[in-house]
């Protein structure tokens, strides 16, 4: 089976990611304005940021851990049962490392 358009799909997705992941700690990093009310506020959108940064880290160890997969051979395999993820699922979701019965169970 021929995965490279996954790769550069994974890829794309990956150099995407970790633009964003780079702005959301710039944005994290900045210095509070010395005006209390505006603080509160920032602090709250500290809190959406840290957010959004900890699910881009997911994703990203999701997508470096397909790309070893198809280094390994072993992309387009269901971690848990073994069995073919399949083309289409994996064109939809190129990070899968679940087939379409097991990533219910594993959810
Ligand atoms: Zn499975």
């Amino acid at each position: 089976m021929d995965y490279t358009k996954q790769k550069s799909a994974l890829e794309a997705k990956l150099a995407d990611h970790e633009v964003r992941l780079a702005g959301v700690t710039k944005d994290i990093t900045k210095t509070l304005s010395s005006d209390f009310a505006e603080q509160a506020t920032e602090r709250e959108n500290d809190d959406v940021l840290e957010e959004i940064g900890k699910e881009t880290q997911v994703s990203i160890a999701h997508i470096k851990a397909a790309l070893q997969r198809i280094e390994d051979h072993t992309y387009g395999q269901c971690a848990r049962c073994g069995a073919d993820i399949g083309f289409a699922r994996l064109e939809a979701i190129p990070e899968t490392a679940y087939c379409v019965k097991c990533a219910d169970l594993v959810n």
